[in-house]
């Protein structure tokens, strides 16, 4: 079924950028997307708008069951437990601990103490650091802090993993181990949705891939390529 819809959807910013140009798109409940394009193309706005950190000027977004051009700011909260949401900067609380970082993201739920253990060690296992939980996050690498920040995206079970250039700061290898992860979420039924600039990772692990210029789609395409070679 269609989880996530935009329907002509135009963002023009104060300065008159127009970063998002009448885009249309349906994805699919346990797609995994790509979104391509050189910088400056628009993908950021297009992501931000999924989780209405931007709003639309014209047009339709309907994520789940949510209609988000006329959202109001007390239901962005409900909107954002069922998206979880991972940076290239990862944005990991630096005081709290690994077991901390993941259990704060919980803690807006009401859950026992059991049950957040539960939790928060079933999903720093699937992203293998449950050895790290009491660390902090500058004791750890690059590729562990973006593990840590999928973990926590993940907490909620949500049913859309939005995830903006995860591996932008990451060395190949680093990357690999990030997206091997990235598709074991996906297996598991959660739709992914990731902007990348990664060229290499696009043409390893293909996905369907929407790439966007000027803030239009100028492909979307099944299995394709960073670079379309057809
Ligand atoms: P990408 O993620 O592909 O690099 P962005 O969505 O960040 O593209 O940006 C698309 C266009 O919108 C760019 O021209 C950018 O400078 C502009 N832009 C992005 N955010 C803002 C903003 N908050 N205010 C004004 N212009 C913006
Ligand atoms: P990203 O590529 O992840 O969007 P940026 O460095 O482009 O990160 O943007 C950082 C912040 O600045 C974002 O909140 C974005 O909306 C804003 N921004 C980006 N481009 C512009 C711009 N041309 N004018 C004003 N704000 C902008």
């Amino acid at each position: 079924f269609i989880l996530i819809e935009y329907k002509d959807v135009v963002k023009e910013y104060p300065n008159n950028t127009l970063a998002s140009d009448h885009i249309s798109l349906k994805i699919n409940d346990g797609e995994f997307v790509y979104v391509v394009g050189p910088s400056g193309a628009g993908k950021s706005t297009f992501i931000k708008m999924m989780y209405h950190e931007e709003v639309p000027t014209s047009g339709h977004i309907q994520v789940n069951d949510h209609s988000l051009e006329k959202m109001k700011n007390s239901e962005v909260p409900r909107l954002r437990r069922e998206l979880g949401i991972v940076f290239q900067d990862f944005k990991l609380l630096p005081r709290l601990t690994v077991f901390e970082n993941v259990a704060y993201a919980l803690q807006v739920i009401e859950k026992t103490p059991a049950e957040v253990k539960e939790r928060v060690d079933r999903v720093l296992t699937l992203v293998g650091l449950e050895d790290k939980k009491d660390n902090f996050p500058d004791e750890l690498s690059g590729g562990e802090q973006q593990r840590v920040a999928i973990a926590r995206a993940i907490a909620n079970k949500p049913s859309i993993l939005i995830a903006d250039e995860p591996t932008g700061n990451l060395d190949p290898e680093t990357a690999r181990g990030i997206m091997d992860i990235l598709e074991k979420i996906n297996q598991e039924k959660t739709t992914v949705v990731m902007a990348t600039h990664n060229s290499f990772i696009v043409n390893e692990y293909k996905h369907r891939v929407i790439e966007i210029a000027d803030g239009k789609i100028i492909r979307d395409q099944e299995e394709g390529d960073y670079i379309d070679e057809s």
